[in-house]
């Protein structure tokens, strides 16, 4: 992945940020997905009064994504924190890596930023290594 792809998609991680919905918190978060296809999905992260139903940047990107019928993803970068400008690196929360191994391959890679200068970068295999995905309820058809 090339340092001006990353740093597209830190900026547009960083944007998403304004549209959080974190009254409760305040821990606004911005994800940018980039698919294979070209198209960069944004999401945010959307709290809500119930807490249960809160819904994270990552997989608000994704479920924005597979709603259109976009399946496959090159990378996904996330931003966020509880400053204007995060001090800190927001890396995705077991829930999201978990949605991350239905679509994507373990060499999938994901962007931690504070900004488009400073960030991490890891495998989904880093953030969730032995993990149960679809493979796990293929059928063997080759017996
Ligand atoms: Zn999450």
């Amino acid at each position: 992945m090339d340092e001006r792809m990353i740093r597209r998609l830190i900026e547009t991680a960083a944007a998403q940020r304004k549209y959080s919905y974190a009254p409760y918190s305040g821990y606004r978060v911005g994800a940018a997905l980039l698919a294979r296809n070209g198209t960069v999905f944004t999401g945010c992260n959307i709290e809500n009064a119930a807490y249960g139903p809160s819904m994270c940047a990552e997989r608000t990107a994704i479920f924005k994504a597979v709603s259109e019928g976009v399946h496959e993803f090159e990378a996904i970068c996330v931003v966020g924190g509880l400053e204007e400008s995060p001090s800190g690196y927001s890396v995705p929360c077991g829930v999201c890596r978990q949605v991350m191994t239905e679509f994507c391959e373990p060499a999938f890679p994901i962007i931690v930023a504070k900004d488009a200068d400073h960030y991490e970068l890891y495998t989904l295999q880093d953030l969730l290594p032995k993990s149960f995905g679809p493979d796990n309820l293929r059928r063997n058809t080759e017996e």
